[in-house]
C-alpha cells in the first residue's frame, strides 16, 4: 500500500470494498458473464453502500470523497476478474454521472443525479458514433430546437450500458455550421418515443452490455439540455482526463491482479523437476513486467493527485493511458503464457482478461488518438485547456 496516496481509512475503504464484492458480487459474476446482463439488484446494493456516490457532493447524496477512494473503487473492481461488470460500473459513475454532476442544473441533480448515486436509475454516455468514434466533432446527429422542444435524430454506437440504462446523455450537433463549437449535451429518457437501442455481441467484457443507439424524430425538452449551448465538444474535452485516468487506473490494477496470480500459479507447478518461479528467464520475465507495472501504477497515482487537486493534466492522463493500457495487454499476454495450455482455457482467469484487456487501447481515445493529442502538446505547444 502506498502510504503517500493513501490514508488509514483509504485502507479500512479498500478493505471493506472487497468484502462486498467478494459476498455481494462474485457469486454472480458467471451468470451474469454468460447472460450478458447484470441484474438489476446489484446496482441498488452499490447505490446503498454509496459507492456511485464516492466523490460526488453530500448535497445531492454523495459523500464527497477524495480522488483516491476511487482510484481504490477501479482497481478493486479490476481484481474479480469481470471487466464487464467493472465497465457497467465506472461508465455509468464517471461517463454518465460526470456530466450531470458538472454541467446539470439543480433540478437536472435532483431527478438525475441523486437517483444515479442511489443506485434507483442508470446512466450511460453516447458520443461515438457509426461514422465515426475518434472524430468527435464530426458527429453528425443532430439536435434542432423547436419551441420548448429539441428534436433528436441520428444514431450512436458501442454504447456501455446502452441497453439497460434508464437515461442517455447524449451529445449532438445543435448547429453543425459551426463544427465543434456547434455540439452540445441532452439527457433523455430511456422511455422517450423514437429512441431504440440494439445490443451488439463483443470479443470481451461479456457482462455489461453494448448497444447501438438510434434517435428518430425523439422530441427532448429544451430543460434537459445539459449546460449551455454549443459548450458539448468543451464539456466531453474536459472530462476526457478523469476517463482516460479511470482506463489507466483500470489498465495497472488488471495488470497486477494477472501478475498476482501468475505468481502464484508459478509457485505451484512444477516441470523438469523445478517450480516455473525458478526459471531465470521467466524470473527476469516477472522482473521486468512487475517493473513496468509499478511505474505505470505510481504514474497513475500522480496523475489522480493532480484531477484531485483539479489541475490541468490532459497530457499526463493521455500518457498514462496509453502506456498502462499498453503495459496491461502486454503482461496479461505474456501471464497467459507462463500457464501454458492452461492460460488458454475458460476455467482459468487469464483467458477473459486478455479478450476484456484489449479493449483498453481502444475505448476512450485509441492509443493513436492519444499520440495525437500528447504530439500536439509537447511539439506544437497546444494547449486543451476548455474556453469554458
Ligand atoms: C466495448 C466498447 C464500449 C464502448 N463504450 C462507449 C461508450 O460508453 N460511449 C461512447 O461514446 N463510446 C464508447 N465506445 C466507443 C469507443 O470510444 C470508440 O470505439 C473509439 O473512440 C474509437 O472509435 P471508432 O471505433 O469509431 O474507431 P475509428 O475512429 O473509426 O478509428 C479506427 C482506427 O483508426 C485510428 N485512427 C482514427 N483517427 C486517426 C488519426 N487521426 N490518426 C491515426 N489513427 C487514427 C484509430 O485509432 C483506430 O485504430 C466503446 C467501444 C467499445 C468497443
Amino acid at each position: 500500500m502506498n502510504s503517500t496516496y493513501f490514508t488509514e481509512e483509504h485502507i479500512a475503504f479498500r478493505q471493506s470494498f472487497q468484502k462486498f464484492l467478494q459476498k455481494e458480487v462474485v457469486p454472480h459474476i458467471e451468470k451474469w458473464e454468460k447472460d450478458g446482463v447484470i441484474e438489476r439488484f446489484i446496482w441498488k446494493k452499490f447505490g446503498d453502500m454509496g459507492y456511485f456516490g464516492l466523490n460526488y457532493s453530500e448535497e445531492y447524496g454523495g459523500l464527497g470523497l477524495d480522488l483516491f477512494y476511487t482510484v481504490i473503487f477501479l482497481e478493486e473492481l479490476q481484481k474479480i476478474n469481470s471487466g464487464g461488470f467493472a465497465a457497467a460500473m465506472w461508465a455509468h459513475t464517471y461517463l454518465a454521472m460526470t456530466h450531470v454532476a458538472k454541467e446539470g442544473d439543480d433540478r437536472i441533480k435532483r431527478e438525475y443525479l441523486i437517483p444515479s448515486i442511489n443506485g434507483d436509475k442508470i446512466g450511460c454516455l453516447c458520443i461515438s458514433e457509426p461514422f465515426g468514434g475518434s472524430d468527435v466533432a464530426g458527429m453528425r446527429t443532430m439536435a434542432v430546437q423547436k419551441g420548448s422542444s429539441y428534436v433528436l435524430n441520428g444514431s450512436k454506437t458501442f454504447i456501455t450500458n446502452g441497453i439497460l440504462s434508464d437515461y442517455l446523455v447524449v451529445a449532438a450537433k445543435t448547429n453543425p455550421a459551426l463544427g465543434n463549437k456547434g455540439m452540445s449535451i441532452f439527457i433523455v429518457d430511456r422511455d422517450t418515443s423514437g429512441l431504440s437501442a440494439t445490443s451488439l455481441n463483443k470479443l470481451g467484457w461479456k457482462a455489461s452490455d453494448t448497444a447501438e443507439i438510434a434517435f428518430d424524430n425523439v422530441i427532448i425538452p429544451a430543460e434537459n439540455l445539459l449546460g449551455e449551448e454549443g459548450k458539448g465538444f468543451p464539456y466531453i474535452m474536459q472530462h476526457f482526463a478523469i476517463e482516460r485516468l479511470v482506463m489507466s487506473i483500470n489498465a495497472h490494477a488488471r495488470a497486477e491482479y494477472a501478475l498476482e496470480y501468475t505468481l502464484q500459479y508459478m509457485s505451484e507447478r512444477k516441470v523438469f523437476g523445478k517450480n516455473l518461479n525458478e526459471f531465470q528467464a521467466l524470473r527476469h520475465k516477472v522482473a521486468e513486467m512487475a517493473s513496468e507495472i509499478e511505474m505505470c501504477k505510481e504514474f497513475n497515482y500522480s496523475v489522480a493527485k493532480k484531477l484531485n487537486e483539479e489541475q490541468y493534466a490532459v497530457k499526463e492522463a493521455s500518457m498514462a493511458k496509453l502506456l498502462s493500457t499498453k503495459v496491461a495487454d502486454e503482461v496479461i499476454y505474456h501471464c497467459l503464457q507462463l500457464l501454458g495450455g492452461y492460460g488458454y482455457m475458460e476455467d482459468y482467469p487469464l483467458a477473459r482478461m486478455l479478450r476484456d484487456s484489449r479493449l483498453g487501447p481502444i475505448g476512450g481515445g485509441t492509443s493513436e488518438i492519444l499520440k495525437e493529442i500528447i504530439a500536439k502538446i509537447i511539439i506544437d505547444k497546444k494547449d486543451y485547456r476548455p474556453a469554458t
